[in-house]
């Protein structure tokens, strides 16, 4: 078997959005997961989005403690929930479309949210000087 960096980035990001599922379920906000296990709040952060933020088992089982669930159950793989969602981008000046998978928003979002800004991020066009803005969606409130 073949093993890539890829596949590997998967795992994380399940076990992260196991995490975060559980620590939903238990009522707590990313500041508070990090402030019980006495991490920073961009660990979680991190650990939540789909940026290939690695953790140690001692993490791991910090958390688990904290959110009353088993380190097994937070490392349950569902390979149909890695699919990476994308959301639509539109420069501002030159119209480019682009395709910015969802979690990469979600990460910046939180950034956002840190300076006290409630907007969904930008990013810089890759042609031109503009901005990519989010393309309005029906499902954009989901973030
Ligand atoms: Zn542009």
């Amino acid at each position: 078997m073949k093993f890539n960096t890829k596949d590997e980035a998967n795992v994380y990001q399940a076990i992260g959005q196991n995490i975060k599922k559980y620590r939903k379920l238990k009522g707590l906000t990313q500041e508070q997961l990090a402030e019980e296990i006495d991490y920073s709040l961009s660990f979680i952060s991190g650990i939540e989005s789909a940026y290939h933020q690695t953790f140690s088992i001692a993490a791991l089982w910090r958390i688990s403690v904290v959110l009353g669930v088993s380190i097994d159950k937070l490392c349950v793989v569902n390979n149909n929930n890695n699919d990476i969602k994308f959301m639509l981008y539109q420069c501002d000046h030159c119209g480019l479309v682009t395709k910015m998978p969802i979690n990469i928003v979600k990460h910046f979002k939180n950034i956002y949210e840190l300076a006290g800004n409630n907007k969904l991020p930008t990013f810089d066009c890759t042609e031109c000087d503009g901005k990519l803005i989010p393309v309005p969606q029906a499902n954009s409130n989901n973030i």
